[in-house]
């Protein structure tokens, strides 16, 4: 029986010594395997999974290798867990820990930062400059789980109590993955951004960050909030999520049919979220002066700037690196209280030993797919009504 030195467990939640786990194999090649349960340090618990979202991520890390670095290096062949975007129940504390109870449902983020670096010092532990520095000689305690360290696609894993965020009973397991991508918009929007509610935003490209940062962008008071894509169902839930105006960018000229819809003149914001070769050039003609543009996607390539419009426009371009500055326990407070429907974007569910086709569906969109979520303590699959 599960019973380390100095950690907690409680009767009435037994653990196992060993568990199911999914590994990276070569590129895109998944196995399922048993690996021991791994077990809490100081200020970590152990956290028994109850449901995984597949992030598009997870995708570029199960086929291309970054930004996941395991041990210095490529993820392939390490006999190691993808997946970050997951909830579950604390299922054991390590030694000191007493902010979180054993059978407490929890929600997580995924950087844990070295909490020693300039950067952790301030908050931003996503852009820790320790970064995968967690191995050997080197270990400067960073954890970024699914990408430096053991993932949750798997039944149990170790967070630092730092990245737990606690959910209410209310709060579906499927909605509780999602906390984490409305976490991520409303880092940009408000820690890194400074956005003050009456001021106006866009988002372009309608995958699960820009969809639920519409619906971050109208909670916090945003107006006009307009979503831009090519995919009418999903502007249409871009519709439900709050935002006031959609243009399908197939069917109008993006940049104009924005600055009509804001009485000619730019917006305030721009979340970027489609990655499209052209985004950071429209982006930039559809804020006003001054305006604030928040890169959350790229293309593979490099693309060609229009710099000169930058610079005479006093225009700000900031990237995003996920969910700094524990946004993600404020977007929860969104969540808990309604403010939104993230489950909107939340389409299929799958039991932990279907990932490979939770992966296809993520993959491959089948069905309208968005946010796909595979859940460990359930067995049949099902698709949910996006409505
Ligand atoms: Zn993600
Ligand atoms: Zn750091």
């Amino acid at each position: 029986m599960y019973a380390p030195p100095g950690v907690k467990t409680a009767k009435d939640m037994p653990v196992p010594d060993t568990m199911k786990a999914w590994v990276l194999g070569d590129p895109g090649e998944l196995k399922f395997t048993d690996k021991p349960v791994p077990v809490p340090k100081r200020a970590e618990v152990l956290v028994r999974i109850d449901a995984v979202a597949i992030c598009a991520t997870d995708l570029e890390i199960i086929w291309h290798g970054p930004p996941a670095s395991i041990q210095g290096g490529m993820p392939f062949n390490k006999n190691w867990t993808p997946g970050h975007e997951y909830m579950g129940t604390v299922a054991a504390l390590g030694p000191g820990v007493d902010e979180y109870k054993i059978g407490q449902r929890v929600t997580v983020e995924i950087h844990a930062g070295c909490g020693q670096c300039k950067r952790c010092r301030a908050g931003m532990y996503t852009s820790c400059h320790n970064y995968g520095l967690n191995y050997g000689d080197v270990d400067k305690g960073h954890r970024a789980n699914g990408f430096t360290t053991d993932g949750g696609f798997c039944e149990y894993q170790i967070n630092n109590i730092n990245t737990l965020v606690a959910i209410p009973d209310a709060m579906s397991d499927e909605e509780a993955t999602l906390v984490v991508t409305a976490g991520t918009a409303m880092y940009g929007l408000t820690e890194l951004g400074g956005l003050v509610a009456g001021e106006s935003v866009v988002v372009t490209g309608p995958g699960p960050i820009g969809l639920l940062g519409v619906a971050v962008a109208k909670a916090l008071g945003a107006h006009p909030v307009i979503l831009t894509g090519t995919r009418d169902n999903r502007l249409k839930i871009g519709l439900e999520l709050g935002a006031d105006y959609v243009v399908n960018a197939r069917t109008e000229n993006p940049v104009e049919a924005v600055r009509k819809l804001n009485g000619g003149k730019g917006v305030d914001y721009v979340v970027e979220c489609s990655g499209a070769p052209t985004a950071v050039n429209d982006a930039v003609r559809m804020v006003n002066r001054g305006g604030k543009v928040c890169l959350a996607a790229f293309p593979h390539e490099e693309t060609p700037v229009d710099v000169a419009h930058i610079v005479r426009n006093n225009i700000y371009l900031y990237g995003i690196r996920g969910e700094g500055k524990s946004a993600t326990h404020r977007a929860e407070a969104f969540m808990s209280q309604k403010r939104f429907d993230a489950t909107k974007v939340h389409t299929h569910t799958f039991p932990l030993e279907d990932l490979p086709t939770a992966i296809k569906y993520a993959r491959e969109r089948i069905d309208d797919a968005i946010k796909v979520v595979v859940k460990t303590r359930s067995s049949a699959s099902q698709r949910v009504a996006a409505e």
